[in-house]
Order: C-alpha cells, then structure tokens, then sequence
C-alpha cells in the first residue's frame, strides 16, 4: 500500500497564490480527508497531486518516489487514479464501454474482464445496466461509474473530487458506503469534499483548508467534536 507526502507545497495560478505551506500525509491504507468551503483551493492540490498546477515550492511523493512536478502521465503510472468533480462519464457509451475506457493502459483481457467482475460486484446496480447508455442514467448511478472507471486501472491511490456534489442525500449515503469498502479492499483514497458530517463518517483522518492554508487537522472523532470545525460547518 501506497500513501501520499505533501510538504510545504505552495502554488496558485498565474499571480494569485492559491496554496499556501501546505503540509499534510494521507497514510497508506486509510481514507483521508481534505475538507474546506468553495474556493479554499481542495481541487488544486488535486491538480498539484497530478502535475497539473505544479508547485511552485514544496515537494509531493508517492510512498518513497518525489513526483514533484512530474508529468500526469508519469503520475498516472505510479498508480494512482483520479475521479474527477462532476461525474465526468462518456454520454453515448455503455456502461461496459466506460469501464473499459479506465484500463486503457491494461493490454492483457483477462484482467480487464476480472476487474470488471470486481467493479460490478462492488456496484450490482452497473452489472444490471452494463449495456444501458451512460449519458441515460441517474446522477447517482453517473457517479458509479466514474468511480467503477477510476477502480478499472487497479489504482493503488484513488482521489477522490467531491463525490457527493449534486447527489441525492440517498445516493450520498450509498456511494459513500462503497468507498468506505474500497478502503476495506487496500486502495488508498485522499477524498476532497465539502460534505463535512458524511465524509467524517467514512474518513480515517482529516484534514480542514480555509483560504489556501489547513486550519485543522485530526482524527475523524477529533474533527467531528472539533470547536472549529463545528463553528465552521456546523453552525
Ligand atoms: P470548489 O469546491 O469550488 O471546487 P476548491 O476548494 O476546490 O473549490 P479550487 O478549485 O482549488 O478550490 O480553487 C481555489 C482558487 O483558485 C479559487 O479562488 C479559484 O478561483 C482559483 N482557480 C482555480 N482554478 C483556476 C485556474 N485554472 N485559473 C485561475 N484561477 C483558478
């Protein structure tokens, strides 16, 4: 099992900073949160993560490689897979189909066929619809098959962008529940979200960023009974 180091990284886009001295550890096997409002930068240190935003000071390693500033491409190979924010699935495929699209890298048959056994015992509802468009189905079941694509590439660390945005508090509960197991299954998961209360519930740890900076940090119990992160969220 792989985990992730983030060390004093700072970066932003053109002149703004957007990060700012971030130091944080998602250990391997556990699920890690990052929590924060809109705009408190959790998706750029996704981007960071991917060589997307690179940073402009600090370094970031996968287990004991440096991937600092590495190509997504690289980053990718390391194994590591990224669910992106808004359930990006492709429309006018099946859900067969987009699964496939998630081992592309993957030559031999056999495992894909394997991996997709796994990907529909994980999520039955995919194994009924498998020849069922995409672009046709629920939000939830949308959101089943961006993460069931993300599993397809065997990810030793799966990140995870804001998985409950736009999803009936039904399809929340249920998507998360299945994260929890992909944690129970050895996968690494550094999940981004704003959800606090149902994402405290699955996480191992946590993380909370306001403004660019990490305001707090602890176990799931610790944040949840947190002076801050109550005032914060809670209300
Ligand atoms: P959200 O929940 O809305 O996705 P977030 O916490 O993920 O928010 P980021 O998307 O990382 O936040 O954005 C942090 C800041 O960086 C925001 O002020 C945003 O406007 C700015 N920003 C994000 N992407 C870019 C970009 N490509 N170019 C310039 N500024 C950007």
């Amino acid at each position: 099992m792989t985990g992730i180091t983030i060390e004093n990284l700072s970066t932003g886009y053109d002149k703004a900073d957007v990060l700012l001295d971030l130091s944080l550890t998602v250990k391997p096997g556990t699920i890690t949160c990052l929590l924060g409002s809109n705009g408190a930068g959790k998706t750029t240190v996704i981007r960071s993560i991917l060589g997307l935003t690179p940073p402009r000071r600090g370094t970031i390693r996968l287990g004991d490689t440096d991937i600092t500033g590495m190509a997504t491409h690289k980053v990718i190979a390391q194994g590591l897979a990224c669910i992106p924010e808004g359930r990006r699935m492709f429309p006018k495929l099946t859900v067969e189909e987009n699964l496939r699209l998630g081992a592309y890298q993957v030559s031999d048959e056999a495992l894909i066929r394997a991996r997709m056994e796994t990907v529909f015992e994980t999520f039955p509802r995919l194994a009924e619809r498998r020849d069922q468009l995409a672009g046709t189905m629920s939000g939830g079941e949308q959101a089943m098959v961006s993460i069931g694509r993300g599993l397809m590439s065997g990810p030793k660390i799966l990140l995870i962008d804001e998985p409950s945005l736009g999803l009936s508090p039904l399809y929340v509960k249920e998507n998360f529940k299945i994260i929890d197991g992909i944690r129970d299954q050895g996968v690494t998961v550094f999940l981004v979200e704003q959800n606090v209360r149902q994402t405290l519930g699955i996480a191992d740890y946590g993380y909370v960023l306001s403004g660019g900076r990490l305001i707090a940090e602890g176990t799931a119990e610790a944040l949840k009974a947190s002076p801050e992160v109550h005032a914060a969220y809670f209300g």
